[in-house]
């Protein structure tokens, strides 16, 4: 392996005394990072660059991979594995399935409006895969941003939907959401380069802000009438 990986020195004999370097490292030295990027860098396929070289969390490249292979465990797939329970959204009325809870569902759409509100963009992605293919054309230049901010919307969705499934803990307002996605961008902010999570934070705030806004528009709006999630007609003591 070291040898197909470049990291064995030549050898010659001499007086001197035995020496190792590791070629794979600027310095020399070994480090388990140059062994990966040895053993990956020929690695293609779109997944590669989206999820296992993103800078995000190893458990959310994980889950990322999951929802890439429609493998999480959402209620179709739990039904699939003979699961016996009812497949609807813990959200609004349809039934659960990875694209309906992540980008189909009211509560995914509004999310996604106000992201696209951020970007300027005149329509929201209605799956992962167009999802990766909208963020290359909202935001082209920002392309190893896409995993940070993918995979956090993805994963808030994710942790706010288990919430409501196993603590009964049940989102008022898609905003609840927003700011879950939003303290993990500031907290994998930290993953990049100083200058570029300092724009990366800046960018969130101005997520946020956006976010509040709009949505204390819409409720002005939407004051007296029903309220359009299901999650409203639950356990009204139950703050998030
Ligand atoms: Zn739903």
């Amino acid at each position: 392996m070291l040898t197909n990986m470049g990291g064995c020195p030549e050898f010659y004999f001499g007086e001197e005394p035995d020496k190792v370097s590791w070629k794979l490292e600027k310095n020399n030295q070994f480090s388990v990072k140059s062994v990966y990027n040895g053993l990956t860098r020929n690695d293609a396929g779109p997944y590669h660059k989206r999820i296992w070289k993103g800078k995000i969390p190893p458990k959310i490249k994980f889950f990322m991979w999951l929802l890439t292979n429609d493998a999480i465990l959402t209620r179709d797939n739990l039904l699939k594995r003979k699961w016996m329970g009812d497949a609807c959204c813990l959200f609004c009325d349809s039934d659960e399935n990875i694209t309906h809870l992540f980008f189909q569902c009211p509560i995914a759409k509004v999310i996604w409006s106000i992201v696209a509100k951020c970007f300027g963009a005149n329509n929201i992605p209605s799956n992962l895969q167009q999802c990766w293919k909208w963020c290359e054309i909202w935001i082209p230049y920002g392309e190893k941003y896409h995993p940070w901010g993918i995979a956090a919307i993805c994963w808030a969705i994710w942790k706010n939907r288990n919430r409501a499934c196993f603590e009964k803990k049940i989102i008022r307002n898609p905003l609840e959401i927003i700011c879950h996605a939003c303290a993990l961008m500031n907290y994998w902010a930290g993953l990049f380069a100083e200058n570029d999570k300092e724009q990366l934070e800046e960018g969130v705030a101005t997520m946020l802000r956006i976010a509040k806004e709009l949505l204390a528009t819409q409720q002005k709006m939407g004051e007296g009438q029903q309220p359009s999630y299901k999650d409203q007609q639950e356990d009204e003591d139950d703050s998030a």
